[in-house]
Protein backbone atom coordinates (compact mmCIF):
# COMPACT_ATOMS: atom_id res chain seq x y z
CA UNK A 1 0.00 0.00 0.00
CA UNK A 2 1.30 3.66 -0.96
CA UNK A 3 1.49 5.98 1.40
CA UNK A 4 -0.08 9.49 0.65
CA UNK A 5 -2.51 11.92 1.32
CA UNK A 6 -3.58 12.91 -2.24
CA UNK A 7 -7.35 13.76 -2.31
CA UNK A 8 -9.27 12.93 -5.14
CA UNK A 9 -12.54 14.03 -6.19
CA UNK A 10 -14.49 11.50 -7.31
CA UNK A 11 -17.84 12.64 -9.62
CA UNK A 12 -20.10 9.53 -10.44
CA UNK A 13 -23.75 9.69 -10.05
CA UNK A 14 -24.21 5.92 -9.53
CA UNK A 15 -23.92 5.16 -5.77
CA UNK A 16 -22.56 1.73 -6.54
CA UNK A 17 -20.17 2.53 -8.39
CA UNK A 18 -18.84 5.80 -6.68
CA UNK A 19 -18.78 3.17 -3.80
CA UNK A 20 -16.80 0.78 -5.30
CA UNK A 21 -14.41 3.51 -6.34
CA UNK A 22 -14.43 4.80 -2.76
CA UNK A 23 -13.69 1.86 -1.01
CA UNK A 24 -10.54 0.80 -3.23
CA UNK A 25 -8.83 4.43 -3.20
CA UNK A 26 -9.11 4.52 0.56
CA UNK A 27 -7.61 1.06 0.80
CA UNK A 28 -4.62 2.66 -1.37
CA UNK A 29 -4.60 5.36 0.52
CA UNK A 30 -6.05 8.53 -0.51
CA UNK A 31 -8.23 11.02 0.83
CA UNK A 32 -11.88 10.55 -1.32
CA UNK A 33 -14.71 13.09 -1.62
CA UNK A 34 -17.76 12.17 -3.66
CA UNK A 35 -19.96 14.33 -5.89
CA UNK A 36 -23.26 13.00 -7.22
CA UNK A 37 -24.07 15.63 -9.46
CA UNK A 38 -21.88 18.20 -11.90
CA UNK A 39 -22.64 21.10 -9.55
CA UNK A 40 -21.69 19.10 -6.56
CA UNK A 41 -18.12 18.54 -8.28
CA UNK A 42 -17.81 22.31 -9.00
CA UNK A 43 -18.57 23.37 -5.60
CA UNK A 44 -16.10 20.49 -4.29
CA UNK A 45 -12.91 21.40 -6.42
CA UNK A 46 -13.25 25.19 -5.24
CA UNK A 47 -14.01 23.79 -1.19
CA UNK A 48 -11.67 21.67 -1.53
CA UNK A 49 -8.64 22.17 -4.49
CA UNK A 50 -8.18 17.72 -4.84
CA UNK A 51 -5.31 16.46 -6.68
CA UNK A 52 -6.89 14.82 -8.96
CA UNK A 53 -10.82 14.38 -10.24
CA UNK A 54 -12.47 10.99 -11.89
CA UNK A 55 -15.11 12.80 -14.08
CA UNK A 56 -17.85 10.61 -15.29
CA UNK A 57 -19.70 12.12 -18.49
CA UNK A 58 -23.44 11.38 -17.63
CA UNK A 59 -24.05 13.00 -14.50
CA UNK A 60 -27.49 15.66 -13.44
CA UNK A 61 -27.60 19.15 -13.64
CA UNK A 62 -24.22 19.36 -15.40
CA UNK A 63 -22.47 16.89 -17.21
CA UNK A 64 -19.34 15.80 -17.24
CA UNK A 65 -18.00 17.72 -20.53
CA UNK A 66 -19.03 20.79 -19.10
CA UNK A 67 -17.90 20.44 -15.51
CA UNK A 68 -14.47 19.50 -17.34
CA UNK A 69 -14.43 22.77 -19.25
CA UNK A 70 -15.73 24.59 -16.39
CA UNK A 71 -13.07 23.63 -14.22
CA UNK A 72 -10.08 23.79 -16.83
CA UNK A 73 -10.85 27.28 -16.58
CA UNK A 74 -9.74 27.77 -13.59
CA UNK A 75 -7.50 24.93 -12.26
CA UNK A 76 -4.94 22.50 -14.02
CA UNK A 77 -5.83 19.98 -11.73
CA UNK A 78 -5.25 16.47 -13.74
CA UNK A 79 -9.24 15.20 -14.87
CA UNK A 80 -9.90 11.45 -16.02
CA UNK A 81 -12.83 11.31 -18.04
CA UNK A 82 -15.00 8.49 -17.19
CA UNK A 83 -17.11 7.10 -20.21
CA UNK A 84 -19.46 4.77 -21.21
CA UNK A 85 -18.97 5.03 -25.07
CA UNK A 86 -16.19 4.39 -26.99
CA UNK A 87 -17.30 7.02 -29.40
CA UNK A 88 -16.51 9.79 -26.80
CA UNK A 89 -13.06 9.27 -26.33
CA UNK A 90 -12.59 11.57 -29.31
CA UNK A 91 -14.19 14.30 -27.85
CA UNK A 92 -12.62 13.73 -24.51
CA UNK A 93 -9.37 13.75 -25.37
CA UNK A 94 -10.27 16.92 -27.38
CA UNK A 95 -8.72 20.57 -26.70
CA UNK A 96 -12.32 21.62 -26.18
CA UNK A 97 -12.49 19.93 -22.62
CA UNK A 98 -8.88 19.74 -21.84
CA UNK A 99 -9.17 16.45 -20.05
CA UNK A 100 -5.79 14.56 -19.54
CA UNK A 101 -7.10 10.80 -19.39
CA UNK A 102 -10.35 8.76 -19.86
CA UNK A 103 -11.35 5.45 -18.92
CA UNK A 104 -13.99 2.94 -20.81
CA UNK A 105 -16.29 1.94 -18.96
CA UNK A 106 -16.28 -1.15 -17.28
CA UNK A 107 -12.53 -1.08 -16.11
CA UNK A 108 -10.59 -2.70 -13.16
CA UNK A 109 -9.90 -1.06 -10.20
CA UNK A 110 -6.24 -2.39 -10.65
CA UNK A 111 -5.97 0.06 -13.93
CA UNK A 112 -7.74 3.01 -12.31
CA UNK A 113 -5.20 3.15 -9.54
CA UNK A 114 -2.30 2.93 -11.73
CA UNK A 115 -3.53 5.68 -14.07
CA UNK A 116 -4.42 7.80 -11.52
CA UNK A 117 -1.20 7.22 -9.65
CA UNK A 118 0.37 7.87 -12.84
CA UNK A 119 -1.50 11.18 -13.91
CA UNK A 120 -0.65 12.56 -9.85
CA UNK A 121 2.99 11.63 -10.64
CA UNK A 122 2.67 13.68 -14.00
CA UNK A 123 1.08 16.64 -12.90
CA UNK A 124 3.47 17.18 -9.84
CA UNK A 125 6.52 17.15 -12.93
CA UNK A 126 5.25 19.29 -15.06
CA UNK A 127 3.45 21.90 -12.49
CA UNK A 128 6.06 22.67 -10.38
CA UNK A 129 8.11 25.34 -10.76
CA UNK A 130 10.55 24.34 -13.81
CA UNK A 131 10.84 26.95 -16.14
CA UNK A 132 14.79 27.70 -16.01
CA UNK A 133 15.29 31.13 -17.56
CA UNK A 134 18.93 30.19 -18.43
CA UNK A 135 18.43 27.50 -20.33
CA UNK A 136 17.57 28.38 -23.58
CA UNK A 137 14.51 26.19 -24.92
CA UNK A 138 13.29 26.92 -28.57
CA UNK A 139 13.61 24.70 -31.35
CA UNK A 140 12.67 25.29 -34.05
CA UNK A 141 11.88 22.77 -37.14
CA UNK A 142 10.71 23.82 -40.36
CA UNK A 143 7.92 26.53 -39.58
CA UNK A 144 7.01 24.93 -36.10
CA UNK A 145 8.90 26.36 -33.18
CA UNK A 146 8.44 24.52 -30.05
CA UNK A 147 9.28 26.44 -26.56
CA UNK A 148 10.00 23.62 -24.31
CA UNK A 149 10.11 25.33 -21.06
CA UNK A 150 7.00 27.36 -21.48
CA UNK A 151 4.64 24.86 -23.17
CA UNK A 152 4.08 26.96 -26.30
CA UNK A 153 4.19 25.92 -30.36
CA UNK A 154 4.26 28.15 -32.93
CA UNK A 155 3.49 27.68 -36.50
CA UNK A 156 4.81 30.35 -39.27
CA UNK A 157 4.35 32.65 -35.54
CA UNK A 158 1.19 31.92 -34.81
CA UNK A 159 0.14 30.19 -31.66
CA UNK A 160 -0.96 26.74 -31.89
CA UNK A 161 -3.19 25.66 -29.20
CA UNK A 162 -2.62 22.34 -27.81
CA UNK A 163 -3.48 20.35 -24.49
CA UNK A 164 -1.07 19.35 -22.47
CA UNK A 165 -0.91 15.96 -23.41
CA UNK A 166 -0.67 16.60 -26.64
CA UNK A 167 2.73 19.08 -26.17
CA UNK A 168 4.49 16.62 -24.09
CA UNK A 169 3.85 14.07 -26.89
CA UNK A 170 4.98 16.63 -29.52
CA UNK A 171 7.98 17.38 -27.32
CA UNK A 172 8.88 14.06 -26.45
CA UNK A 173 8.76 13.02 -30.64
CA UNK A 174 10.75 16.44 -31.49
CA UNK A 175 13.74 15.85 -29.03
CA UNK A 176 14.22 12.58 -30.28
CA UNK A 177 13.53 13.22 -33.65
CA UNK A 178 14.03 10.54 -36.32
CA UNK A 179 14.14 8.09 -33.67
CA UNK A 180 10.82 5.78 -34.03
CA UNK A 181 8.83 4.68 -31.21
CA UNK A 182 6.10 2.39 -30.72
CA UNK A 183 2.97 3.19 -28.55
CA UNK A 184 3.92 1.60 -25.73
CA UNK A 185 6.91 2.94 -25.45
CA UNK A 186 5.01 6.16 -26.39
CA UNK A 187 2.39 5.11 -23.35
CA UNK A 188 5.64 4.45 -21.16
CA UNK A 189 7.15 7.43 -21.75
CA UNK A 190 4.73 10.72 -22.25
CA UNK A 191 1.80 9.28 -20.71
CA UNK A 192 3.75 7.45 -17.23
CA UNK A 193 1.80 4.61 -18.40
CA UNK A 194 3.87 0.88 -17.05
CA UNK A 195 1.17 -1.49 -18.15
CA UNK A 196 -2.27 -0.36 -18.06
CA UNK A 197 -2.33 2.29 -21.03
CA UNK A 198 -4.24 1.83 -23.98
CA UNK A 199 -2.58 2.24 -27.56
CA UNK A 200 -5.48 4.04 -28.73
CA UNK A 201 -5.14 6.87 -26.68
CA UNK A 202 -1.69 7.71 -28.30
CA UNK A 203 -3.37 7.39 -32.15
CA UNK A 204 -6.06 9.46 -30.98
CA UNK A 205 -3.46 11.92 -29.30
CA UNK A 206 -0.77 11.90 -32.93
CA UNK A 207 -4.21 12.17 -34.89
CA UNK A 208 -4.89 15.35 -33.06
CA UNK A 209 -1.63 16.83 -33.22
CA UNK A 210 -1.47 15.98 -37.33
CA UNK A 211 -4.88 18.36 -37.34
CA UNK A 212 -3.11 21.18 -35.47
CA UNK A 213 0.33 21.34 -36.81
CA UNK A 214 0.36 19.55 -40.23
CA UNK A 215 -0.64 21.54 -43.22
CA UNK A 216 -2.04 18.49 -44.45
CA UNK A 217 -2.83 16.00 -41.52
CA UNK A 218 -3.75 13.27 -43.93
CA UNK A 219 -0.10 13.58 -45.78
CA UNK A 220 1.97 14.85 -42.76
CA UNK A 221 5.37 15.78 -42.76
CA UNK A 222 6.55 16.25 -39.22
CA UNK A 223 4.41 13.46 -37.41
CA UNK A 224 4.99 10.72 -39.12
CA UNK A 225 3.98 7.01 -38.94
CA UNK A 226 6.04 3.79 -39.45
CA UNK A 227 4.09 1.43 -40.84
CA UNK A 228 3.77 -1.86 -38.31
CA UNK A 229 6.05 -0.11 -35.42
CA UNK A 230 4.89 3.36 -34.66
CA UNK A 231 5.60 7.21 -34.84
CA UNK A 232 8.37 9.68 -34.91
CA UNK A 233 8.57 13.14 -35.70
CA UNK A 234 10.55 13.84 -38.72
CA UNK A 235 14.10 16.58 -39.34
CA UNK A 236 12.45 19.00 -41.62
CA UNK A 237 15.06 19.00 -44.54
CA1 LIG B 1 -23.37 8.51 -14.65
Amino acid sequence: MDENNNRILVVEDEKYISDIIRYNLEKEGYEVLTAFDGQEALDLQQAHDPDLILLDVMLPKLDGFEVCKRIRNVSAVPIIILTAKEEEVDKVLGLELGADDYMTKPFGMRELVARIKANIRRASLTLGPEIDQAQPSIHTFGDIVIDMNRYEIRKRGELINLTLREFELLRYLADHADKVFDREDLLRNVWGYEYYGDIRTVDVTVRRLREKIEDEPGDPKYIMTRRGVGYYFRTPA
